[in-house]
């Protein structure tokens, strides 16, 4: 088999090898080592069609062995720095490159001041996008994320909110490719414009999908959970209607759960064994590779902390506010203790749980030896 693009990197090499074993390894390779983030690429880029996905990636038919899904997955092979210096010519650390950074007021509602809406409808009425990867609410399913592609105002409207739930937004990327989209908006957690970032800078041959995407858009992320916790813990054992909830935000260390007027805590730690395991080795806060990257800290209610990383991304939000959809105010470093102190703690926590799984697959004798 020839080398592919990705192959060629030197850090990658070992782990290819393996690509042969199709599906199979996949799974020893991330899924069963607990690194998979539920990004939903491996989904998009089977060229059989043969991954379902529930929770975790899951073979559903004869698999070709092609290696595929293995080569795309950005918990497989990601040298973040290379590919932060592929994507904007350097790599600072921190919260990565910064362009510009805002506290945004945006007319449209939605989580933490409804921006994410504002922009993409503002994208998409002046033809800069042609759709977006979203994700919305399972009509079938309260509260349980669904993966679409958006080409209306009103679809992008619909898909308004944040869900604490793994949605494998990027498993619709056929699809937009499919219905002939060229300039799509990918919305996502950063473990999702990861996945986004590797298809751009590490092509694989036969799995191609980048050159639908033009746009990424990260909303900021400390941890997420699966959908049965809200069926668990929300449902079951607190008593929350969840056909009732209308909005959830994590705030310091709740959960909090919105039912009309009425204001429910649930504990960040009570519910922690529902995490998902993939996020625990998880660095990135802001989205280190998207155009933009939004979430509320550091911002008064009711507005968005945004952060540009691109001369074009920073020159939407100020067309934006010359058509009064937008109220921008610069900020600085300094201005944004809580995203400064989210990013540490996630890099912290990263590290030290990558070290974990290093030391448990160390042959015992050196086990000892690293404790
Ligand atoms: S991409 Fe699909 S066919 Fe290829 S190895 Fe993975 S599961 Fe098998
Ligand atoms: S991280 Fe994404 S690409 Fe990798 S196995 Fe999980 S869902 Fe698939
Ligand atoms: S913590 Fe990381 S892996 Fe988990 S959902 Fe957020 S960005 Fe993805």
């Amino acid at each position: 088999m020839e080398k592919t693009a990705i192959e060629k990197s030197d850090l990658a090499e070992l782990l290819w090898e393996s690509r042969e074993e199709g599906f199979t390894a996949l799974e020893h390779e991330v899924i069963y080592r607990e690194l998979c983030s539920g990004c939903g690429l491996c989904v998009a880029a089977c060229p059989e069609d043969v991954i379902g996905f529930t929770e975790y990636p899951k073979l559903i038919g004869k698999c070709t062995n092609c290696g595929y899904c293995l080569m795309v997955c950005p918990r497989s092979f990601l040298p973040k720095d290379e590919l932060e210096e592929k994507t904007f010519g350097s790599s600072p650390g921190g919260t990565g490159v910064i362009e510009g950074v805002y506290s945004v007021k945006s007319k449209d509602k939605g989580q933490d001041g409804g921006f994410v809406t504002s922009l993409l409808k503002f994208m998409l009425k002046k033809g800069r996008i042609d759709g977006a990867v979203v994700s919305q609410i399972d009509p079938e399913k309260a509260w349980k994320p669904l993966p679409k592609v958006a080409t209306s105002a009103k679809e992008i409207e619909a898909a308004a909110g944040s869900r604490y739930s793994t949605s494998p937004n990027l498993s619709v990327l056929k699809e937009a490719k499919n219905k002939g989209l060229k300039k799509l908006a990918v919305v996502g957690t950063p473990c999702h414009i990861d996945g986004a970032a590797k298809l751009k800078h590490y092509p694989v041959e036969g799995a191609e999908l980048a050159s639908v995407i033009s746009t990424t858009v990260s909303v900021f992320c400390k941890s997420n959970f699966i959908y049965p916790m809200l069926e668990e813990v929300l449902s079951k054992k607190e008593g929350i209607d969840l056909a009732k909830v209308s909005k959830m935000d994590i705030k310091g260390k709740n959960l909090l759960v919105y039912e009309g007027d009425s204001e429910k805590k649930i504990l960040l730690k009570d519910i922690r064994a529902y995490e998902r395991l993939g996020c625990k080795i998880c660095d990135d806060f802001t989205g280190r590779f998207s155009d933009f990257a939004v979430g509320s800290v550091d911002s008064p209610a009711a507005s968005s902390t945004v952060i540009v990383r691109t001369k074009e991304a920073a020159k939407v939000l100020k067309d934006m506010e010359k058509e009064g959809l937008i109220e921008l105010k610069e900020i600085t470093g300094e201005d944004l203790p809580v995203l400064n102190k989210l990013t540490e703690i996630k890099r912290k926590r990263a590290r030290k749980e990558a070290a974990a799984i290093v030391r448990s697959e160390l042959p015992m004798p050196l086990k000892f030896l690293w404790e």
